[in-house]
């Protein structure tokens, strides 16, 4: 039996340090697939179609949902954002682990799929509300008013941190790594997630089937 690949969900309000944990965990762990969203925000400076996005226009966006190529869609300070199904399928498949940078939205969306038992979902905070928009200033990749709508959104992002399964106060971010990889760690090593166990102690566990 192969292992089936693990969904971590990372959610976070903007600047929190969610892009900067997943980079360090993929970098500690390059069998770990990003997965990729579509949005129909414009790319900001930097960004590389096909690796920080598929940015695509409303139209080709409302097609791919409308094919059922989505595993979750949402609405985000006015654009659309989306993760698209058939690497997260395949990447299951391979038993590889897949990451998703999304928003509460798309965090209930596929807790509450069919892959639900698969997902491990982790809301990063902020130590204060100061040190976000202080963070979102120095990231310097958004205007005034765009900061000012992030700070406005991120109270109702923050109201959803209870639905996740694990939350990190990134303050320190070599810290906040740490406990990152450490929560990655131990959810491989649920018993249900282990189909590589030694023969002699599948033999034993009969009255313990695994789900
Ligand atoms: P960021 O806040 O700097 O990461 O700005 P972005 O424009 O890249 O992302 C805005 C928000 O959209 C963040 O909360 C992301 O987690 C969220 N987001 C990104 N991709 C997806 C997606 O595929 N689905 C959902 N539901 N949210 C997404
Ligand atoms: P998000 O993906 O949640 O929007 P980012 O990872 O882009 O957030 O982080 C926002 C900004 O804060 C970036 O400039 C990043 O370098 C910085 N940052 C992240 N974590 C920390 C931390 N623990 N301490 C100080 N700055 C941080």
């Amino acid at each position: 039996m192969n292992r089936r690949g693990l969904l971590l969900i990372l959610s976070s309000p903007s600047g929190a340090g969610k892009s900067t944990l997943a980079k360090r965990l993929m970098a500690w762990d390059p069998t770990i697939r990003f997965s990729v969203s579509a949005t129909t925000r414009p790319a900001r400076p930097g960004e590389v179609e096909g690796q920080d996005y598929y940015f695509r226009s409303h139209d080709d966006f409302r097609a791919l949902v409308e094919d059922g190529g989505m595993l979750e869609h949402a609405e985000v300070f006015g654009n659309y954002y989306g993760s698209p199904k058939a690497p997260v399928e395949q990447a299951m498949r391979e038993g590889r682990d897949t990451l998703f940078d999304i928003d509460w939205q798309g965090g209930q969306q596929i807790r509450n799929s069919s892959l639900g038992r698969d997902v491990v979902s982790i809301f990063v905070l902020p130590p204060s509300i100061a040190e976000l928009e202080r963070r979102l200033r120095g990231r310097a990749q958004d205007s005034d008013e765009v900061i000012a709508s992030r700070m406005e959104k991120s109270r109702d992002e923050i109201s959803h941190w209870a639905e996740y399964d694990y939350v990190l106060v990134n303050e320190d971010i070599d810290i906040a790594e740490a406990e990152l990889k450490v929560i990655l760690s131990a959810e491989r090593l649920r018993r249900d997630r282990q189909p590589a166990l030694p023969d002699f102690v599948r033999g034993l566990n009969t009255e313990f089937e695994t789900r």
